[in-house]
C-alpha cells in the first residue's frame, strides 16, 4: 500500500474523490500538525478525520515526533526532548511549556480515528555519537511501551474488539549502529506490535539512498512481520524495498514533485508488467528501464499535443477520440502562468503512476 502524505488532512490541491479516482486506498496524516490545525476539539466534533475528509479509505497517522524533532534540531529554543516526552516552548522567554508525551500522541490518534497508529519515538540523528544513539534507542523502547499501554486503554475506552481495532506501529531506531538497532528491534518485538517501522534516515553520508541499511532493518523482524518503510520513496525505492519485505510506504514525493513540475512516467506499459517481471528486473538492476520522469516546464513541451504518458489512464492523461484531456503543452502553459489547476493535474498524474505501481506489485 502506498499512502500519499496528507499531513493536515489533505494531499495538497486534491480532495478525497480525486484520491479515490486515481486508485489510492490510504493516506498518511500527521498527529502533531492536526493538533495545531484544526485542533483536537474540532476533529472530535467532526467525528474524526475520515468524516472531516469524507474519505472512506485507510488512514495512517504519524506520531508527530519526527516533525517536532526536526523543528527542535533546527532551533533548540523551540523545545527539548526529555524522558517524559517532547517539551515545546511557547511564547517569548520560554515561559509557557507544553509537553507532548507518547500517551498524548496515541490518545490524539484515537480522536483522529486512524487505522494505523504510530508510537512516538526519539529519532536517532544521522550524525549522532554512540551515547546519543543509546539514549534515543532506550527512549524509543520506553516510549513504545508507554504508547502500547495507552493504546490498550484507549481500545477499551472506544469499544474496539480484536477484529475491528486499529493497528499499532513502532519505528525501529538506532541509525546505522547495528548493535543498538538490533537491540531496539528485539526489545520492541518483546513488547509486541502489529507493524514495525523503518525509523531513521535511510541515506548515506553522500546522500545516496541506503538500500543495505533498509535490508538489514527488514531482517531484524520476523519473516512474516508487517513492515512500514516510513517516508519512502521514489518508485525505484519502493520496488526494491517491497522485495526486501516492506509492504507499506508513505511519501511526499509524488505530490511535492508534481508541484515542482517533475512528472513520473512508466517507460514500459504497466499493462505488461507484473510482480515477477519487476522482481527479475530488480535483481538484474534494470529498474531504470521501467521508471523515468520529465520536467513539464521545459521548453521542448510548449507545443506538444501529446499526453504526459501514453501508458497513463489518470484523469489528466485520459484520451477522448485520441486526444488527451490535458496535453503536455497545456499543462506546461498552466504552470507558466501559475494557475493552481497545474498542481492538481500534475498531482493526479503522479499519484496515479504510484497507485499503478502498487497494482503491479499486488499482482
Ligand atoms: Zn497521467
Amino acid at each position: 500500500m502506498f499512502l500519499p502524505d496528507a499531513t493536515l488532512g489533505v494531499a495538497r490541491s486534491l480532495d478525497s474523490l480525486d484520491l479515490a479516482n486515481v486508485g489510492l486506498n490510504g493516506v498518511m496524516v500527521n498527529t502533531y500538525h492536526l493538533i495545531q490545525k484544526p485542533g483536537e476539539e474540532i476533529i472530535k466534533k467532526l467525528g474524526g478525520i475520515k468524516k472531516m475528509m469524507n474519505w472512506s479509505g485507510f488512514v495512517s497517522s504519524d506520531s508527530g515526533g519526527f516533525q517536532l524533532f526536526s523543528l527542535i534540531q533546527k532551533n533548540p529554543n523551540l523545545g527539548k526532548i526529555t524522558d517524559e516526552g517532547i517539551v515545546i516552548y511557547n511564547g517569548p522567554k520560554k515561559q509557557r511549556k507544553i509537553i507532548f508525551t507518547p500517551e498524548d500522541s496515541i490518545r490524539m490518534q484515537f480522536v483522529i480515528g486512524s487505522d494505523v497508529m504510530i508510537c512516538l519515538d526519539d529519532f536517532t540523528p544521522p550524525e549522532a555519537n554512540e551515547k546519543r544513539i543509546e539514549e534515543s534507542v532506550l527512549r524509543t523502547i520506553a516510549w513504545a511501551k508507554r504508547a502500547k499501554t495507552e493504546f490498550e486503554k484507549q481500545l477499551k475506552k472506544h469499544g474496539f474488539t480484536e477484529t475491528n481495532r486499529p493497528l499499532l506501529l513502532a519505528p525501529i531506531q538506532g541509525h546505522d549502529n547495528e548493535k543498538w538497532r538490533a537491540y531496539c528491534a528485539s526489545e520492541l518485538k518483546k513488547i509486541g506490535f502489529d507493524i514495525y517501522g523503518l525509523g531513521g534516515w535511510p541515506f548515506t553520508k553522500d546522500d545516496q539512498f541506503d538500500y543495505s541499511f533498509c535490508q538489514k532493518n527488514a531482517e531484524l523482524t520476523d519473516k512474516n512481520s508487517l513492515r512500514f518503510a516510513l517516508g519512502v520513496g521514489s518508485p525505484e525505492n519502493i520496488v526494491r524495498l517491497f522485495f526486501m519485505g516492506y509492504q507499506f510506504f508513505d511519501c511526499v514525493l509524488p505530490t511535492r514533485d508534481a508541484r515542482h513540475q517533475r512528472l513520473y512516467i512508466f517507460k514500459i506499459n504497466p499493462k505488461i508488467l507484473d510482480r515477477k517481471t519487476l522482481e527479475k528486473m530488480t535483481a538484474e538492476n534494470r529498474l531504470d528501464e521501467v521508471f523515468g520522469h520529465l520536467y513539464i516546464g521545459k521548453g521542448q513541451f510548449d507545443s506538444s499535443n501529446e499526453a504526459i504518458s501514453d501508458f497513463c489512464d489518470c484523469p489528466t492523461c485520459q484520451k477522448t477520440a485520441g486526444t488527451p484531456q490535458v496535453s503536455k503543452a497545456y499543462l506546461h502553459h498552466l504552470f507558466k502562468i501559475g494557475d493552481g489547476s497545474a498542481f492538481r493535474l500534475a498531482s493526479l498524474h503522479n499519484l496515479r503512476t504510484y497507485s499503478r505501481l502498487m497494482e503491479v506489485l499486488r499482482h
